[in-house]
């Protein structure tokens, strides 16, 4: 039983026949206008291609110690910006753009503990990707020396304005991928919805990065070269910049454009505008249609057009992935960084290793605890939530491991550790 008391959101109860009835009616309604996977599987999960794990799931599902195969992990805790769909900026925390508070870095030798333990245990991959910028934090660049040269899989997300050119080499030659937020295709745009005239410097890195990477012909240790994408959150804001973002990412060179909803607190304090977006239809259809042989524009359909309810009732996902701030507390997502702390934090690893905060009981409490949630108390579109949809499929089937090797049968997609 969720132990929450204050009640949350106006959403339909997770895995509720009403939620369940949408999705299929609008599945039925040819809604998404391709049924073709883009190479990174983003409409999807990557988990079947980790049978071993998985397989361990389906055997003991209460099991709690189970080591995750990734971190979302944030190695600063503030950001120079403060894009209007910011969970930092509407939660006031400290550190960010217009708020109080000065930002936290990670120190160097938490990190590169956190990447050594997180690797030896069976970890498969980092995203940086925090509650904050993770490029202010000047230990980013040696920490991925450290990966680099452990050769753990790791990746980021970025604003993308405070890169600096004497980092392209460093960030090119570690970094699986490399992706940029821009939620707007002109600079006019650009400071309505992140709030500072910042629109040039993101352009000048983005055609900075791919010019070095392609010119220099950087490559990774597997022999692969680093994605480079952009990511649009969708808002009130910029409905009209769909199709010019698109046109911009091929324009460009980039490997990806994705199109994702925003994700919204449980009172819906970021507006999502859930609703409206079944009536953008034509606009994603005609954006993924610029997509060429070089860039790819993906529109994540599922989680556009779920009105941001959860079709399941239980969350799992974070069995597989867990998060970290950049004050070194451990989550099992990024959702409590804030909220509940005392009911989730798992432990700090600027005080704890990682390898021993894995195994401790207070790791397998919190685990235990997500299992008692109502999700209605969760954000919306979470991380996990494609992870969790995939679990709670395999769950109802008498048979789950024949539907997973009937997976595998595909082509395996790009980035298989980021699930
Ligand atoms: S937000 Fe909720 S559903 Fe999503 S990972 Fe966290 S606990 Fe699970």
């Amino acid at each position: 039983m969720d132990k929450t008391i204050k009640f949350y959101s106006k959403r339909p109860a997770s895995g509720s026949e009403d939620v369940i009835k949408h999705n299929k009616e609008l599945a039925n309604s040819g809604w998404r206008t391709t049924q073709d996977q883009d190479q990174f599987l983003m409409n999807e999960t990557k988990l079947p291609w980790h049978k071993d794990r998985l397989l361990a799931w389906t055997k003991d599902k209460n099991n709690a110690s189970l080591v995750p195969l990734h971190i979302d992990m944030g190695i600063a805790t503030g950001c120079n910006l403060a894009c209007h769909f910011c969970y930092g900026v509407v939660q006031a925390r400290t550190g960010f753009q217009g708020t109080q508070g000065a930002m936290e870095f990670m120190p160097l030798d938490t990190i590169i503990n956190t990447f050594r333990d997180a690797k030896e245990i069976g970890v498969k991959s980092i995203a940086l990707i925090g509650e904050g910028e993770n490029t202010l934090n000047p230990n980013l660049y040696p920490a991925l020396n450290y990966a680099k040269s452990i050769d753990l899989d790791v990746s980021l997300a970025t604003h993308g304005a405070s890169i600096r050119n004497t980092h392209y080499q460093t960030l090119l030659d570690s970094l699986s991928w490399l992706r940029i937020n821009i939620s707007a295709a002109t600079p006019e745009s650009y400071k309505n919805v992140h709030q500072r005239p910042w629109f040039d410097k993101v352009i000048n890195n983005t055609v900075g990065l791919l010019n070095y990477r392609d010119k220099n012909d950087i490559r990774l240790n597997n022999g692969e070269k680093c994605t480079i994408g952009y990511q649009m959150v969708l808002t009130h804001r910029n409905f009209a910049d769909i199709i010019s973002l698109s046109a911009l990412a091929v324009e460009l060179g980039l490997d990806y454009l994705v199109i994702k909803a925003c994700s919204d607190t449980p009172e819906g304090s970021l507006d999502a505008p859930s609703h409206e977006y079944l009536e953008l239809k034509e606009e994603f259809s005609i954006a993924e249609s610029l997509s060429t042989e070089r860039t790819k524009i993906i529109v994540r359909w599922e989680k556009l057009g779920n009105l941001g309810n959860k079709s399941y009732k239980t969350c799992y996902g974070t069995r597989f992935i867990i998060a970290i701030s950049g004050n070194g507390n451990v989550f099992p997502c990024g959702h409590w960084f804030n909220i509940e702390k005392d009911r989730f934090l798992m432990g700090n690893v600027n005080m704890t290793s990682f390898k021993d905060l894995v195994k401790s009981q207070t790791y397998i409490n919190s685990q235990q605890e997500i299992l008692r949630l109502d999700l209605r108390s969760c954000e919306s579109n979470c991380r996990q939530h494609q992870v969790n949809s995939f679990l709670d499929q395999i769950n109802q089937i008498d048979n789950p491991m024949e539907f997973v090797d009937k997976l595998l049968e595909s082509s395996p997609p790009k980035h298989l550790n980021f699930i």
